[in-house]
């Protein structure tokens, strides 16, 4: 029997470990933690029993507790809730599902108190993975990759020396605007930046494809989960997202991981490493896929990326700034209230404003992150 919890379980990817839960009955399920959602919240407690759950706010918290009374599970609130959820005894993985830099303490605990981390929160490590890398090393603990792409390099990695790696190609699909000009980008609206083309994700990361600052955050996270440098790293734009990312050896061998777009093979993967279990649901049919196409990304179009790995490139507290930007201006364009051009010029102007610090402790980048809140309300005002 696995033990395991879910920050953020109420989510795109928190569902999906759930589904793998209900197809795997030596999995169980001790913690879970949501933001407000307390209506699926009480559902998934009655249907997986944990021990216990929390949500972000006290009022859903309070509200949840009337609810689930008559059961014998623990609610908690707020960070001190995530802390104490991260950090209890009786489970081994914690799959961090939470989106943005709020996973940043509740990753440090569990990895403190010796749990496994199967990733999805790539914030967590762009913002703080010269924290967390060193510290997961120091508690013997395994940052196992949930994302897609990672995962895929993961598994084209295994049981190879990474010193035999030459590079990584990191696929992108390219997002619902790939082909388009500045121009054209002006007026799209959220609901266009909301359609992917392959995947169906949380709302932020759909948005995060649309600019391509997803694929800066992964280029982020792929250098610290496998130690390799920028310049090692190649966005590939793969519009059919069948090849999920390769790898290149130093004699030239190149070795991917394909299938469906389909999050259920990494979370499941994460979960069961070094094991594999049998998928239910459709397979890869190459015969139907017919063609597979390659591209250099567009990186005048998509001032996201190109930002990104300015902030890769500098370092210390600037990738903390690029994603706290991001963050604050994409709930801005989801909230209407700027136009999908404007992310990155926030982003941007941040990072300009910003005074780099070299190798910034937790403080200083929580710090960094308010900082910049504060900056884009200031000139948003
Ligand atoms: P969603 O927006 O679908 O889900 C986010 C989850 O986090 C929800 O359960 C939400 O609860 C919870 N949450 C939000 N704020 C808080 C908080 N303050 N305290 C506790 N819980 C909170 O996001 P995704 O599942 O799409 O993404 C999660 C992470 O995984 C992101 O970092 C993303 O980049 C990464 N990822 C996602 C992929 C995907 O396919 N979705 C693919 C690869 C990576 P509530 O519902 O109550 O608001
Ligand atoms: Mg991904």
């Amino acid at each position: 029997m696995k033990k395991i919890a879910i920050l953020g379980s109420t989510g795109s990817i928190g569902t999906q470990t759930l589904e793998i839960v209900r197809e795997n009955p030596d999995l169980k399920v001790k913690g879970l933690a949501a933001g407000s959602n307390v209506e699926l919240m009480e559902k998934q407690i009655r249907e997986f029993a944990p021990q216990t759950a929390v949500m972000w706010s006290e009022e859903a918290a309070a509200d949840l507790k009337k609810r689930v009374s008559d059961l014998p599970v623990r609610i908690l609130c707020g960070m001190d809730g995530l802390l104490e959820l991260a950090s209890m005894d009786g489970y081994e993985v914690l799959v961090t599902a939470v989106v943005g830099m709020i996973g940043i303490r509740p990753t440090i605990a569990a990895i403190e108190s010796g749990k496994t981390i199967a990733l999805a929160n790539k914030e967590t490590l762009v913002t703080a993975g010269h924290l967390i890398m060193p510290l997961a090393k120091e508690h013997g603990v395994s940052i196992l990759p949930v994302d897609s792409e990672h995962s895929a390099i993961f598994q084209s990695l295994n049981g190879e020396d990474t010193k035999r790696l030459s590079r990584i190609l990191l696929t992108a699909s390219g997002g619902p605007f790939r082909g388009k000009k500045r121009s054209e980008l002006s007026s799209m609206t959220v609901e266009d930046a909301l359609k992917h083309p392959n995947w169906s994700m949380g709302r932020k990361i759909t948005v995060d494809s649309a600019t391509l600052v997803n694929k800066a955050l992964e280029v982020m996270e792929a250098g610290w989960l496998f130690g390799v440098s920028l310049d090692q790293i190649q966005v590939v734009v793969h519009p059919q997202s069948i090849l999920h990312s390769a790898v290149e050896y130093v004699d030239g061998a190149l070795i991917g991981q394909m299938g469906l777009p389909d999050m259920k093979l990494p979370i499941q993967y994460a979960l069961f490493y070094p094991d594999r279990r049998p998928m239910k649901g459709e397979k890869l049919d190459l015969f139907r896929v017919g063609t597979l196409t390659f591209e250099r990304p567009d990186m005048e179009t998509f001032r996201g990326l190109c930002l990104g790995i300015r902030a890769a490139r500098e370092g210390g507290s600037m990738p903390t700034v690029f994603n706290a930007a991001n963050e604050k201006a994409v709930a801005l364009f989801l909230d209407h209230k700027i136009g999908f051009l404007s992310i990155a010029e926030l982003i941007e102007k941040c990072m300009d404003h910003h005074h780099r610090i070299e190798n910034p402790d937790l403080g200083q980048i929580l710090q960094a992150e308010a900082e910049t809140y504060e900056y884009i309300e200031h000139i948003n005002a």
